[in-house]
């Protein structure tokens, strides 16, 4: 079963740290202003850039999150397919629920489906009889003529 890396989990903690420590910082404004208002001598002006810096925060908090869940590849930041279904794995698995999980626990179904893939069967006529025989005959099975 595939699983979701420390780094990546820790990079997701990270992005939602910084949304919350961007969301703090965007709505002290809106408290400093309130004050400001009870104190109008107060010299200072409201710290808008917090707003600025927290909104800044909030959205790349978001992106370090998404990258932190769905890996730098499958959050399209690297862009690479092939790295991209692999750091999806475990992200549709979680959204696949619980037969999802048991299923790929089952290592041995897992090992089955990759270590044999669909082979094509071609069959080929007899000129003589038109019996189907395997493509690497070299007589045919119904009438024993050479193929
Ligand atoms: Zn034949």
């Amino acid at each position: 079963m595939s699983r979701i890396s420390k780094e990546r989990k820790a990079t997701y903690y990270i992005g939602m740290g910084m949304i919350v420590l961007g969301f703090i910082l965007f709505i002290s404004v809106f408290f400093f202003v309130a004050g400001a208002m009870k104190d109008p001598f107060r010299s200072s002006p409201p710290p808008f850039i917090n707003s600025i810096i927290g909104m800044i925060l909030m959205i790349a908090g978001s992106i370090v999150s998404n990258i932190g869940a769905k890996g730098a590849a499958g959050s399209g930041v690297i862009l690479d397919p092939e790295q991209a279904r692999e750091d999806l794995k475990p992200f549709n698995e979680a959204k696949g629920g619980m037969i999802n999980d048991v299923v790929s626990n089952i290592d041995a179904i897992d090992h089955i489906t990759k270590a044999q893939p669909p082979k094509e069967i071609i069959k080929i006529r007899c000129r003589n009889c038109n019996g189907l025989n395997d493509e690497d005959a070299k007589f045919c099975k119904s009438c024993g003529k050479e193929i």
